[in-house]
């Protein structure tokens, strides 16, 4: 067989899993929207087929043979071009397919799923012990696949390579220790400070005109409603059935402005990062975002360094009074601006601020680390993150529920590799930026006049049309020129939130 026809070959196969893949996205993205609670059985089968469908399809031997003899093309080529590319991350796909029995992946998800329901039940009782045979049962499973891997340092290491490919716990912990170690003084010096008033952002809003406002801005920012939607949802998020349907959900809270606005900015984000992922992309392993690290930079960009931005409300502020002139007339833009970004150590991740967001993580990350080592028991896990939340947050959870029991991922998927990307995810939203803005010093101003084109363009050159070709570590090398550091989004918050909180200290 030529080169030609075993390309060929390869991006027929190719797309078919690609094509699985995109119809349970579609049943997935409709169970969390419009589905009735009755079909929940069925549909939990009929995308249990697709996906063993696809993973057939790509643990074919046929694959593998053709990804063997494609090695001298590929290796004939540049390493960034489209068919390179696509061979490099195809084999890294197939090859961590092939590590996994079918059998093992199964009972996997049957018992996420039993877990899952056992969550949902022991939750309103506050009941850890009823979880807990689940969460030990949940850890020796994801040590029996991460064994699948030969060679790790860390049982997290095969686990955190499936969102941020390439990334280590320890290259993870160390960038995280230095961090930790300029956010809590920070944090320290904020929570120091009178709080900014924020009630009237807890008044009643009219959900129909917050839904309104936030998709006018998702609009203005580039996000592209011929080919995409939004919907509502429980939990918000973003999913693409190809870039040319790429949809966002958000939810709405009548006593919350927050709620719908900044969800609705952060799925936009995401969002935007498909829809500009290229064409002739579409239908490979190549089609999708490089990393839940990469991906929480887009959303984070565009929901916080963006989206809550003194320059940005400049421009929408004086409309949403008008939208709003009952509960926002009397309020100046200066105290908008600073309620959206009060900064208040809390006990919920998914409601934290832009700075304490990233202690909530790295708790969640340590524990993980030592369950997985057998360092930390689960009878001792409510415990250990009590004395977590009182040592970095000064606080105490009145109970497990706002504890231990507050997010799904150790309760469903795996213990190990889900929560690291959001802080990542942080670290980089400020890389990117940075960058952006030494290429194009004009974007704060830009973003004033609701001019977001160049920096939507930036992204798109940088870091968007390329989809997966690049490693996280490979595209922050060639977006920043350097490994990735803190110090672009340290240098963010403390400019941000020295000025916000008049601290002297940070002000420089
Ligand atoms: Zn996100």
């Amino acid at each position: 067989m030529t080169v030609e026809k075993q390309m060929a070959e390869l991006k027929l196969r190719l797309r078919e899993i690609s094509d699985l893949e995109g119809a349970g996205a579609v049943l997935a993205w409709d169970q969390s929207t419009y589905m009735p609670p009755g079909g929940v059985k069925a549909r939990g089968r009929q995308m249990a087929t697709l996906t063993r469908l696809a993973h057939e399809k790509l643990i074919d031997p046929a694959v593998g043979k053709l990804l063997d003899d494609l090695r001298p093309y590929e290796e004939s080529l540049p390493y960034d071009s489209n068919d390179a590319s696509l061979i490099r991350v195809t084999r890294r796909d197939f090859e961590r397919a092939i590590h996994v029995p079918p059998s093992l992946q199964a009972e996997i998800w049957q018992h996420g799923a039993e877990s899952h329901q056992v969550w949902l039940a022991a939750r309103p009782d506050n009941d850890f012990s009823a979880v807990a045979p689940y969460l030990e049962k949940t850890i020796a499973y994801s040590v029996q696949l991460a064994d699948c891997f030969p060679g790790y340092n860390h049982p997290a290491d095969p686990l955190i390579d499936m969102s941020d490919e390439g990334m280590t716990a320890a290259a993870i912990s160390d960038l995280f220790q230095e961090l930790r170690q300029e956010l809590v003084p920070l944090v320290q010096a904020i929570s120091a400070q009178a709080p900014p008033e924020d009630a009237f952002l807890y008044e009643s809003y009219l959900p129909q005109e917050q839904l309104d406002f936030g998709l006018r801005i998702a609009k203005d920012y580039g996000y592209d409603m011929k080919r995409g939607r939004q919907d509502l949802a429980g939990h918000p998020f973003m999913i693409a059935f190809s870039p040319d349907d790429v949809r966002i959900t958000t939810r709405v809270d009548s006593n919350n402005l927050n709620d719908a606005l900044f969800s609705t900015l952060h799925e936009t984000g995401h969002g935007l990062y498909e829809q500009g992922v290229a064409h002739e992309l579409e239908g490979t392993p190549l089609a999708g975002g490089t990393s839940s690290g990469v991906h929480e930079s887009q959303s984070r960009l565009w929901e916080n360094l963006i989206g809550r931005s003194y320059e940005l409300w400049s421009h929408y502020y004086p409309d949403l009074q008008a939208q709003f002139p009952a509960q926002l007339r009397a309020v100046p833009l200066e105290a908008f601006y600073r309620a959206i970004n009060k900064v208040e150590p809390s006990l919920i991740r998914t409601e934290a601020d832009e700075v304490t967001y990233n202690l909530h993580v790295m708790i969640r990350f340590d524990l993980e680390l030592a369950l997985l080592e057998g360092r930390l028991k689960v009878k001792d896990l409510p415990e250990a993150w009590h004395a977590r939340y009182e040592h970095d947050l000064g606080l105490h959870a009145p109970s497990d529920v706002d504890g231990v029991l507050q997010d799904i991922h150790w309760f469903w998927g795996l213990v190990g590799g889900a929560f690291q990307g959001y802080t990542l995810g942080n670290i980089m939203a400020g890389a990117f930026f940075d960058a952006a803005l030494k290429d194009n010093p004009q974007i704060p101003e830009q973003v004033a006049q609701a001019d977001f084109a160049p920096l939507l363009a930036w992204m798109h050159d940088n870091i968007y049309q390329y989809g997966r070709k690049f490693t996280p570590d490979e595209l922050v090398q060639r977006v920043t020129g350097g490994p990735l550091s803190i110090e672009p989004y340290m240098r963010y918050l403390r400019q941000k939130y020295g000025r916000l909180y008049g601290l002297e200290l940070f002000s420089s």
